[in-house]
């Protein structure tokens, strides 16, 4: 597969803005290239539009050439650039796998990108048969989540691999919860697959949802097409030094990773001996997707106690289904309270 040949036209012809920062990139120097104001508030000079620095430091983290790696405000931004860059408006189409994250589906909505979707199995996996049979010449993004949102499983990785040998697009798998599963991340299979997109995200498990950043790591052909198009200075200083903040505070976050398994693990014990509970689902992710017998009670009963859950049952095969994200000790235990009262009351909101 040609990979320069899936970007649209326009975006190959295009002459992308040049900021004063791609003029000059040097750091010394009297500066009167930019507009910007002269004296300093810490703030008052432009950010660096690739974070050269911050790239560096990541390659470092994950393993990765720098040249592989682009920074988004949040995975969102990267998911539509994506789109934008690779899928002409009603001619090429996209591929999902509902149910799934539901960025996916509006952003190609706001690009009016046509949209395949090729629905998980009863057991949450890939339907490689149906994928292969769905998927045409002008497929030019195929989005997997794993673990996914809102099933929180990961998909069989020979599947996931399968179905990328031979797609004729690119092939985005979002890792947004990565850290939460078993497995190994596929930025060890990018040498490989030329098309594969792989997505992480400081939101998670890094805790750092406020600072909006997200990662993708990917050919450098696919990431020269995104820097080509994004806003020049898409990620902001800010965001830049406070993610530098949490790679340095890494065992931090490992720590916070541990305990929320270690209450992942107690919540799915407690939440099986509710007679609440019909199912919870195995997660590879800090939530779980719950089927209650009666589960839009359940949650107008749970917010009316203060604690709020996100219901998922209106998706495909999550009928009568929550998504509950783990919290800390105290908050879990507020939840299973709740739902401790129902059972002793047998009282629900009506
Ligand atoms: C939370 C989440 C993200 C994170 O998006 P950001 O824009 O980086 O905050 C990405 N993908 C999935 C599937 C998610 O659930």
């Amino acid at each position: 597969m040609n990979i320069d040949k899936l970007v649209r036209r326009n975006i190959e012809r295009l002459k992308p803005y040049s900021s004063a920062r791609d003029d000059y990139s040097g750091s010394t120097g009297i500066f009167m290239d930019a507009n910007e104001n002269p004296y300093d508030t810490g703030y008052n000079r432009y950010p660096d539009p690739y974070q050269e620095e911050l790239k560096k430091r990541i390659a470092t983290e994950k393993g990765v050439d720098p040249g592989k790696i682009f920074l988004g405000n949040g995975s969102d931004e990267v998911i539509d650039l994506l789109q934008r860059a690779y899928c002409e408006p009603t001619q090429d189409n996209i591929l999902i796998c509902p149910p799934t994250y539901g960025m996916y589906r509006v952003c190609a909505d706001v690009n009016n990108v046509p949209v395949k979707k090729v629905p998980l199995t009863e057991e949450f996996n890939l339907d490689v048969k149906a994928l292969k049979s769905i998927r045409d010449s002008l497929s030019k993004l195929l989005f997997l989540c794993s673990p996914n949102n809102p099933t929180g499983n990961d998909m069989t990785p020979e599947k996931v691999l399968e179905v990328t040998r031979d797609f004729p697009g690119l092939v985005v798998v979002d890792e947004a919860y990565i850290d939460f599963s078993g497995r190994s991340s596929y930025l060890s299979d990018l040498e490989e697959y030329p098309n594969l997109v792989v997505m992480q995200t400081f939101s998670k498990a890094w805790g750092m949802a406020a600072i909006r950043l997200g990662m993708a790591f990917a050919d450098e052909r696919v990431i020269r097409v995104l820097n080509k198009i994004k806003p020049p200075y898409n990620v902001n200083l800010a965001t830049q030094e406070l993610a530098f903040t949490a790679l340095r505070e890494k065992e931090a976050k490992e720590q916070r990773v541990a305990r929320i398994l270690e209450e992942r693990k107690k919540l799915v014990e407690k939440l099986e001996a509710s007679s609440w509970v019909d199912k919870v689902f195995p997660s590879d992710a800090n939530f779980l997707l719950v089927r209650f017998k009666e589960a839009r009670k359940i949650l107008l009963t749970l917010i009316e106690h203060g604690v709020i859950v996100r219901d998922r049952s209106e998706l495909i095969l999550c009928n009568d289904c929550l998504r509950i994200t783990v919290g800390t000790p105290e908050e879990n235990e507020r939840l299973l309270e709740v739902l401790g009262t129902l059972e002793e009351k047998d009282k629900l909101v009506e």
